[in-house]
């Protein structure tokens, strides 16, 4: 199994060989702020099993050892590496994916930074597309 994906203007793009270790969606207030979303879906591989096929991602240091990389052109977040927690690993922004409901998510993690509303975000009334105005 080969994923591919890649940021929303398309200058990158990248693959992964066979299927990633984990898909978690972290609530961590890093992750939070840059992606600017409530949580991150995050697929874990070992880091020579991805290749970017194109362009240059750009780098920031999120933390100490914490490394994003994101599309320095229409700004979407595509990978994190920690080589002190994490050495050999890198992670893929699951909603990067060409098909980002092949891998289904199997946790929730870093919820002890979590929104609190986002407990009971299930429960909210459901539209296909937005609700009818009144
Ligand atoms: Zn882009
Ligand atoms: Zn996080």
């Amino acid at each position: 199994m080969s994923t591919t994906g890649g940021c929303h203007c398309g200058a990158i793009r990248y693959e992964a060989d066979g299927g990633p270790l984990n898909h978690a969606l972290c609530h961590c207030t890093d992750c939070r702020r840059h992606a600017g979303a409530p949580m991150v879906g995050w697929t874990m591989y070992k880091a020579h099993t991805v290749k970017i096929t194109k362009g240059t991602p750009k780098l920031y240091r999120s933390s100490e050892h914490g490394r994003r990389q994101f599309c320095g052109d229409c700004g979407t977040g595509l990978f994190y590496e920690n080589a002190v927690m994490l050495p050999g690993i890198i992670d893929i922004q699951s909603g990067t994916y060409d098909d980002p409901g092949a891998v289904p998510a199997q946790a929730h993690i870093q919820t002890a930074e979590r929104i609190a509303w986002m407990d009971r975000a299930h429960e909210l009334p459901v539209f296909d597309r937005y609700p009818p105005h009144g």
